[in-house]
């Protein structure tokens, strides 16, 4: 359904959305919505008055006009309207202390990991990283933009005044009873000002072993590693797979007070209780290899390296596993096996390798399909025969996305020292044909991720 843009354009979608009506098309002098299972009749009236045509109502699931509003008028699209009908029931300034509070609000609420408000020629766009994919959450009008920023640079005590200049803030909010840890920075763009809000999450969000999906097949002999002093342990995957919740729930499991932990982060992501971390910081000359070294002198037992990004990195991080340290760290690599040979590439003898790393676990964050529209569905393959697939087609509890949420889908292998072999316990092709068959996640979504 191809629906006139001018038609949607005279009502509010906040009208349309209290009253689940919208208007489809016009056919002569007279305008056909399409209305939900409880649509009150005298708003016919007003809908008249507005379009000053004749209105024909047919009813449909409540559903269809939803995902048609949503279609046309945007998930959360605020208007310049919505601006001014607040600033004259507040005054100006409470505005954008209200938009901006709601705005944290959502995102902890969508359990993003940032906020990104960025102004383009006319407008600017605000998104919230969900589950590592950015998504847009709603669209500003630039006039009113200026404002929002200014809120957010005196919540983070940043100077008002300056337009041209990196700036990095923290904001202490408290949600539900909740302390967040904020972190704003500031981008001056050709555009203007861009700003990302991180919200870090706390101690108490951190997952166990348990909760992560490795399975126990891989959790015993992940915690046996853990638990002995030394060696390398090595998450790997593509950018919003994971990693950085693997090692942090890892980390909880380490984290019991006898040992001393230090991290070395990009940025920092969660505060942990009782656990030195350190941030990386490029333009003030801490990198992750610098920050690695000093840390070693503080001889800590486990050390939690972001990333490795370098050749230096590499071999520190390789030293320090043989010299009894346990680090934790990931790798930008497809699979296991590229792992391996990517620090083999970084100039780490193999010897040395096989002597320090335990276990590289490669991995995926896959949608799952929603449980409550899952469907059964048969479809024909190139030879004509008939198999079973899962779909989800949208309803409200997904909010007509189809996706119920994420699994982590994993391989892990483990290096052997003593006969310099490699052993998979789990593996990420099979896992990820599993879940297809299970409907767990839909065919297409396993798909993309076993073309890689
Ligand atoms: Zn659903």
């Amino acid at each position: 359904m191809d629906i006139d843009i001018n038609l949607i354009n005279v009502i509010p979608r906040k009208f349309v959305l209290e009253n689940l009506v919208i208007p489809v098309s016009t056919k002569g002098e007279t305008i056909n919505f399409l209305c939900g299972e409880n649509f009150d009749d005298t708003f016919k009236a007003y809908l008249k008055f507005i379009y000053r045509k004749e209105v024909f109502l047919t009813r449909v699931k409540d559903e269809k006009v939803k995902k048609l509003i949503f279609k046309y008028y945007g998930d959360t699209h605020i208007s310049s309207e919505i601006f001014k009908k607040e600033e004259e029931d507040k005054g100006s300034n409470s505005t954008y202390i209200d938009f901006v509070e709601n705005l944290i609000k959502k995102g902890i609420e969508d359990n993003a990991s940032d906020i990104h408000i960025e102004p383009f020629n006319k407008e600017a766009r605000i998104r919230l990283r969900v589950y590592g994919i950015l998504e847009e959450d709603r669209v500003i009008p630039l006039k009113e933009y200026e404002g929002v920023i200014s809120r957010i640079k005196i919540l983070s005590s940043m100077d008002i005044a300056e337009k041209r200049k990196f700036q990095e803030g923290k904001i202490r909010f408290l949600y539900k009873d909740k302390n967040y840890d904020l972190r704003t920075s500031i981008i001056p763009t050709v555009n203007g000002e861009k700003v990302v809000i991180r919200i870090l999450k706390k101690g108490e969000d951190i997952k166990n072993l348990e909760d992560i999906n490795y399975g126990e097949k891989v959790n015993r002999p992940l915690k046996n590693m853990l638990k002995n002093q030394g060696g390398i342990i090595l998450v790997t995957g593509p950018t919003g797979s994971g990693k950085t919740t693997s090692l942090y729930a890892m980390l909880n499991y380490l984290n019991e007070g006898k040992i001393n932990i230090t991290t070395i982060e990009d940025p920092v992501e969660y505060t942990l209780k009782g656990v030195n971390q350190v941030n990386i910081n490029n333009s003030l000359g801490i990198n992750f290899s610098n920050s690695l070294r000093v840390t070693l002198r503080q001889d800590p037992d486990v050390i939690m390296v972001g990333e490795i990004r370098d050749e230096e990195t590499a071999k520190i991080a390789v030293r320090a596993a043989i010299t009894g340290h346990l680090v934790l760290s990931t790798l930008h690599t497809n699979n296991a096996l590229g792992a391996f040979n990517r620090l083999e590439d970084m100039g780490v003898p193999k010897y040395l390798l096989y002597d320090s790393i335990k276990v590289i676990l490669s991995q995926r964050l896959v949608k799952t399909l929603c449980p409550y529209c899952k469907e059964e569905i048969y479809l024909k393959n190139e030879e004509k025969n008939i198999y079973k697939s899962f779909q989800s087609r949208g309803c409200t509890k997904c909010s007509f996305k189809g996706i119920g949420g994420r699994v982590l889908l994993s391989e892990a292998m483990v290096i052997n020292r003593k006969d310099k072999s490699m052993t998979f316990l789990t593996n990420l092709e099979e896992n990820i044909r599993e879940s297809i068959s299970k409907g767990i996640i839909s065919r297409e979504e396993g798909m993309r991720y076993l073309s890689i």
